[in-house]
C-alpha cells in the first residue's frame, strides 16, 4: 500500500502516520523529519533547509524530490510506505509520479486530514515531541505524566523552533496556497478520500483503518 497523508501542519498526520505503520508494517516517510536530522547533523542541506523552514516556506523542489527518489528505493518501501508531509506541491506530485512509474509503481490512496485552522494554531503552539521515540504530546490537551519528560521511554520532550505563533500562521499560509490545490489533483485521479481530524486519536485512526484495509 502507498499511501499519502494530505493536510496542513497539526493536522495530525504524523501521529497517524506512526500508527499506521505498525498496522500496516510499511515506513513512515516525513520529509520534515528528514530534513530535521539534516539539520541537526549540521550537513550542507541541513543548512540550506533551516533558512526556509524558520520561516515556515517550503524548501525547494530540488531538495525534497531528491531526498524522497532515494528514500523510496530502500529495501523498507518494497511492500509500501506512508508519506507524511510530501508533497507539499503540485511539480513535487508530478516528480513522484514519474519517479513510481519509473518503478513500476503507483500511489494507491491519498487521505485528506478535514480541520478548522482555528483549531491548528492552538495544537501547533502546545506540540511536543520525544527525542528519542518520536512520541507526541500537547502541553495541554494531552499532557505527558511528567513535565517535558515521555511517557513511554522517559526520552526529553521539545517544541518545534517553527512551532511559535509567527511561523504556524506563515505555514498556514503556504500549505492553502501550495499545498492544499493537491485534493484537485488526486481527486482527479480518483486516488481521494477524506477524514475528519478531529476528536478522539483512536477513533480518527479507525477512520483512517476503514479507508486503507478495504
Ligand atoms: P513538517 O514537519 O512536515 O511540518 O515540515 C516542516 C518544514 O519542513 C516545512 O515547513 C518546510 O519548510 C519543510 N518541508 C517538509 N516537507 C517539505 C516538502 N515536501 N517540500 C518543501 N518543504 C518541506
Amino acid at each position: 500500500m502507498r499511501l499519502i497523508l494530505l493536510g496542513p501542519p497539526g493536522a495530525g498526520k504524523g501521529t497517524q502516520a506512526k500508527m499506521l505503520m505498525g498496522a500496516l508494517d510499511i515506513p513512515q516517510i516525513s520529509t520534515g523529519d528528514i530534513l530535521r536530522a539534516a539539520i541537526k547533523e549540521n550537513s550542507e542541506l541541513g543548512q540550506e533547509a533551516k533558512k526556509f523552514m524558520d520561516q515556515g516556506q517550503l524548501v525547494s523542489d530540488d531538495i525534497v524530490i531528491g531526498l524522497i527518489k532515494e528514500r523510496i528505493k530502500e529495501k523498507d518501501c518494497e511492500n509500501g510506505f506512508i508519506l507524511d508531509g510530501f508533497p507539499r506541491n503540485i511539480h513535487q506530485a508530478e516528480k513522484l509520479g514519474e519517479t513510481l512509474k519509473q518503478m513500476n509503481q503507483d500511489i494507491d490512496l491519498v487521505i485528506d486530514f478535514k480541520i478548522d485552522n482555528d483549531e491548528l494554531v492552538d495544537r501547533l503552539k502546545g506540540r511536543c515531541t520525544c527525542r528519542e521515540c518520536g512520541a507526541m504530546f500537547h502541553l495541554t490537551a494531552r499532557p505527558p505524566k511528567q513535565d517535558k519528560i515521555c511517557d513511554h521511554c522517559q526520552g526529553e520532550l521539545y517544541q518545534r523552533q517553527d512551532d511559535n505563533e509567527e511561523t504556524i500562521v506563515k505555514r498556514l499560509e503556504v500549505y492553502e496556497k501550495e499545498t492544499a490545490p493537491l485534493r484537485g489533483f488526486y481527486k482527479n485521479e480518483g486516488k481521494l478520500e477524506s477524514i475528519k481530524a478531529i476528536g478522539d486519536v483512536q477513533e480518527i485512526f479507525s477512520s483512517l483503518c476503514k479507508l486503507v484495509v478495504k
